[in-house]
């Protein structure tokens, strides 16, 4: 139907006769010539009606969307008139005839951002004809592309592991689908492909991997969706190098290859206690500038308490972080950051702005000076870095809530102030504790998922000390974003049990829920891991979009709902009780 694509047409053009199809993205009748704008896929070009010519009655009744087939003499514009910003600028296509492919009714949307995400999404085919849109739907599909083909060469089968299937452990809510055959039980979806791709490094399979749909019903945060993409990859006989060094060269590739940047090689290393000390978060982002300073040498002596109680507390810390540039603040933005930490725990933040820092105390500005001395000062002033015209920030309290909520503040004061450099920054944290307390059940979880190696080498040693174990975990962090995150898995059945027990799951319990995987295990496992990257992020973060909503053709909203279909949706009564349901009624207005 078409010779040439609309965003293809440029000057080579020029004299030659092409027939396009697309959509009328405007159109405007200066009394006499009408412009169109036409739009498919690979762009938009403009397209002019003369009067008298056979196109111009078509051209009259044209709106906005009509889908229409044009054949055109390209030409070139007068100088004056080229729009450097369109790769079809230089020209435009004197139609000849317009074929009415299709009118539209009027379009609900304005078609551009500022368009409210309920109706985007409720109108979902019609946001996607949007330059935007069409970009990232296909940086996502040139994303596919560049995996498959990377993963193929360095040998990785491509599998597909079951959607309905049961609990897996990834730590969420799971989405249960009832079975019609069997009265009462339940499918579940997956959460990951996690015990299916152990399953085939013992069958052998060697490397897996697999573009899979994860399902977790989780609460909805802004950035979450309850459907979303992995690239799940497992190998036998590696150890942390052997999976890291496969994927850390494929993320360099996908980047080369979708947006032609050059990641760092080596990525930068580091622990999980060093990012949260330094960075005050497990997954810093590098493009700033500002690090977290312990400063508690220096205030142990103080009389203020606030500051020498942790100071000389075991698990306790005083962190400093300067913001460059930051004694232009007002008091008002300082207390909207010290509100801001309160989110994350915070009791409260001292801030020192230093005016003139060969003045000494007396060249502070701050909440705190008062409880200073000069000595405390100069430490602070020396270890930080401090210049004239910066502000520091204090906080102090348990180490891993005050390293958090600093870290918090960093990017948050880093991006208000434009501090981020520009490009890309990717690192590798690694030595991440085994389990974490959970409060409310009073006993360990897995920080990665139960399956993940210690790095403890007999149960005995696991058992020994668990609240300081290391795990064998490691995640790829890209601007602050965890991209991927995986591990060494326990391959021996000995091992497998004192995770459980240490997890408090009993023996009865992992029977039920892991049997088949146990089971597995004792007949010649391989040693192997493997690590899983989000998609959706990787996919946003190249398309420069905060949302990954942004880069899924058909999103959910941030209330899991889908406007476009309408689901989730009641479902008849026969339906019911085919699956042996009965709802409980909710009265509304109870
Ligand atoms: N299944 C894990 C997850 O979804 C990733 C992995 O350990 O490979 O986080």
């Amino acid at each position: 139907m078409r010779s040439h694509l609309c965003g293809e047409v440029n000057e080579k053009l020029d004299g030659r006769t092409v027939t396009l199809c697309g959509w009328v993205d405007r159109r405007r009748d200066l009394g006499g010539l009408i412009f169109i704008g036409l739009r498919d896929h690979a762009g938009i070009v403009q397209v002019v009606v003369e009067p008298g010519s056979a196109a111009f009655d078509a051209a009259e009744d044209l709106r906005n969307e009509y889908c229409v087939r044009v054949t055109a003499v390209v030409r070139m514009r007068p100088e004056s008139q080229w729009n450097k910003a369109m790769s079809t600028g230089k020209i435009e296509c004197v139609a000849e005839s317009i074929e009415l492919l299709n009118t539209s009714a009027p379009i609900p949307l304005l078609m551009t951002d500022e368009d409210g995400e309920e109706v985007r999404l409720r109108y979902r085919y019609l946001d996607l004809r949007r330059p935007r849109m069409q970009r990232n739907m296909r940086i996502r599909a040139r994303l596919n592309q560049s995996i498959r083909r990377f993963l193929d060469g360095e040998g990785f089968s491509e599998f597909e592991t079951p959607i309905l299937t049961r609990a897996t452990p990834e730590g969420a809510r799971d989405y249960l689908v009832p079975s019609r055959v069997h009265a009462g039980q339940f499918f579940a979806l997956p959460q990951s492909p996690q015990l299916f791709k152990q399953l085939l490094m013992m069958a052998g399979m060697d490397r897996y991997y697999q573009i899979a749909r994860c399902f977790r019903d989780e609460d909805l945060r802004a950035d979450r969706q309850p459907e979303f993409t992995q690239l799940d990859m497992e190998l036998s006989f590696v150890d942390e190098t052997g999976v890291q060094g496969v994927a850390e060269a494929l993320v360099r590739q996908v980047f080369e290859d979708v947006l032609g940047v050059a990641l760092a090689d080596p990525f930068p290393r580091m622990s999980w206690h060093d990012a949260l000390d330094t960075y005050g978060s497990d997954k810093p982002d590098l493009r700033y500038p500002m690090r977290l300073e312990s400063i508690d040498e220096h205030v142990r002596q103080l009389e203020f308490r606030v500051f020498s109680g942790p100071a000389n507390e075991d698990g306790q810390r005083v962190a400093a972080l300067r913001v460059p540039g930051g004694a232009t603040l007002s008091r008002k933005q300082i207390d909207e950051y010290t509100k801001f930490v309160g989110r994350y725990g915070a009791r409260g933040l001292a801030w020192i702005k230093v005016n003139e820092l060969d003045a000494g105390i007396g060249g502070l500005q701050s909440s705190v000076a008062k409880f200073l001395d000069d000595a405390a000062w100069q430490g602070i002033a020396a270890q930080t870095g401090a210049a004239s015209g910066d502000l520091l920030f204090i906080g102090a309290g348990e180490w891993l809530v005050t390293s958090t909520f600093m870290g918090h503040l960093l990017v948050r004061v880093g991006r208000d102030l434009g501090l981020a450099r520009d490009g890309w920054a990717p690192l590798w944290v690694t030595d991440f504790p085994m389990f974490e307390w959970d409060e409310d059940s009073g006993r360990y979880a897995a920080m990665h998922h139960p399956f993940t190696a210690p790095q403890a080498e007999s149960p005995e040693a696991l058992k020994a000390d668990p609240a300081r174990a290391l795990s064998r975990g490691y995640d790829v962090v890209l601007n602050g974003a965890e991209i991927g995150g995986g591990s060494i898995r326990i391959h021996r059945p000995e091992m497998q049990q004192a995770a459980f027990d240490l997890l408090g799951i009993g023996e009865e319990e992992a029977r039920l829920k892991f049997g088949f995987l146990l089971e597995a295990l004792k007949y010649g496992c391989p040693p192997h891991g493997g690590i899983a990257f989000g998609l959706d992020r990787i996919a946003a973060l190249m398309a420069g979009e905060e949302s990954i909503r942004d880069v899924i053709a058909f999103p959910k909203t941030t209330t899991a709902q889908c406007p476009l279909t309408d689901a989730p949706s009641a479902i008849t009564a026969e339906q019911l009780q085919d699956l042996h349901i009965s709802v409980i009624a909710r009265n509304k207005e109870a």
